[in-house]
């Protein structure tokens, strides 16, 4: 099938169209981040009135690359949340639009979906179950991914997501939004054994994550910096980010390792969400999965921050195992993954 994928539920906006062979057929984002830049996040409100702006213009510049029409198109996906209501809205309302026009099957993505099963686009061989560590702006979880639909999530985080600590610890040294690649670009320079962090959870039973002790501690340390030099150089940064980097890196590793020896036995581990862009969790992790003698598998840089392709490669997923959805399906601003079920919000065929 060819389905139409439809994404803006943060401050991308985005369209694509993918193929049941894995092909991108079309790809077009719009990133708002100088819209928002100002502002040091993201505001729902600017965010929800761009998706407005772009998305026509975009659904039509994705179908008119191809040369093919709405009507060619086998099912219209789309973002239907968690996220910032008011895009998720804007995306879901053009979906139904299109599909009721074109007579095509609407399929309703929970967007975290769209992160779990985005490195199935590029990777034919990763079959369920998979052990997949999700690491974005608002989440960061472990969850088994049993099939399409099926989630069984065994720890998260109890406060801060991991982007999000990586966007404080940004905001923190003036490094701009979003902070994840500014981090990680200074990370690469700096040392990090100059500052002691702390390691929340590590060694814990749990399969659980915090980041915001950690977000305050380098807090601490660079108002100490300030306190005494009056100011931040640039190694002192680079330091910084490399001690939060190589913290977060730790926790992540320490967790992932406990979490494999849980999930199901063999099983492959799997990044997914804009932190998987990461290179040096990237590396941290992939040695964790050697030790266990588990293959890794990270979807490719583009397919890990937001993306239409991922939400047309869910819808693909899912209409090809007749999930669709009836143009009344409501936007969620919250939207649990262990609650995306197959069976919940799918008509069947
Ligand atoms: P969610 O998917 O949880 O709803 P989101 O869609 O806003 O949140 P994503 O687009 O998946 O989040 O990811 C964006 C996050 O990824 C931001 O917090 C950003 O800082 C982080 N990020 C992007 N690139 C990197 C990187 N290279 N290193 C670390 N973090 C990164
Ligand atoms: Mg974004
Ligand atoms: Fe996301």
């Amino acid at each position: 099938p060819i389905v139409l994928g439809i994404e803006t539920s943060c401050d991308e906006t985005a369209v694509a169209l993918v193929d049941g062979a894995r092909r991108v057929l079309a790809h077009k984002l719009v990133s708002q981040i100088e819209d928002h830049a100002a502002y040091g996040g993201v505001v729902p409100e600017i965010a929800a009135r761009a998706h407005i702006e772009h998305l026509d213009r975009l659904v039509k510049a994705a179908l008119d690359d191809v040369g093919l029409a709405l009507g060619d198109v086998d099912a219209v996906a789309a973002t239907a949340g968690p996220g910032l209501i008011g895009g998720v809205m804007v995306g879901l309302v053009t979906a139904k639009a299109l599909a009721l026009a074109a007579g095509k099957p609407l399929v309703a993505v929970n967007h975290l979906e769209a992160h779990a099963l985005s490195p199935r686009l590029t990777e034919p061989d990763l079959d369920f179950p998979y052990l997949l560590l999700l690491v974005s702006g608002g989440h960061c979880q472990i969850l088994v991914v049993e099939g399409v639909g099926r989630y069984r999530r065994l720890g998260s985080t109890i406060d801060d997501a991991v982007g999000e600590a990586f966007d404080k610890t940004a905001k923190l040294m003036g490094l701009g939004y979003p902070g994840g690649p500014a981090v990680e670009r200074l990370a690469a320079a700096g040392d990090p054994t100059r500052f002691d962090l702390p390691r929340p959870f590590v060694g814990d039973r749990s399969l659980n994550f915090s980041f915001s002790g950690l977000k305050s501690a380098l807090r601490r340390q660079g108002e100490r910096l300030l306190a005494e030099q009056g100011g931040l150089s640039d190694a002192d940064k680079a330091d910084l980010c490399a001690a939060f980097q190589a913290a977060v890196a730790d926790c992540l590793a320490d967790r992932v390792a406990r979490a494999l020896d849980r999930g199901p036995a063999g099983a492959a581990l799997v990044v997914a969400g804009g932190v998987a862009a990461n290179q040096a969790l990237r590396a941290r992790l992939a040695q964790v999965a050697a030790d266990a003698g588990r293959t890794f598998q990270a979807p490719p840089l583009w397919l890990c921050t937001d993306n239409g392709a991922m939400v047309a490669w869910a819808g693909v997923e899912r209409f090809r195992l007749g999930f669709t959805d009836p143009l009344d399906v409501p936007a969620r601003p919250r939207w649990p993954l262990d609650e995306a079920g197959a069976p919940v919000y799918g008509s069947g065929r």
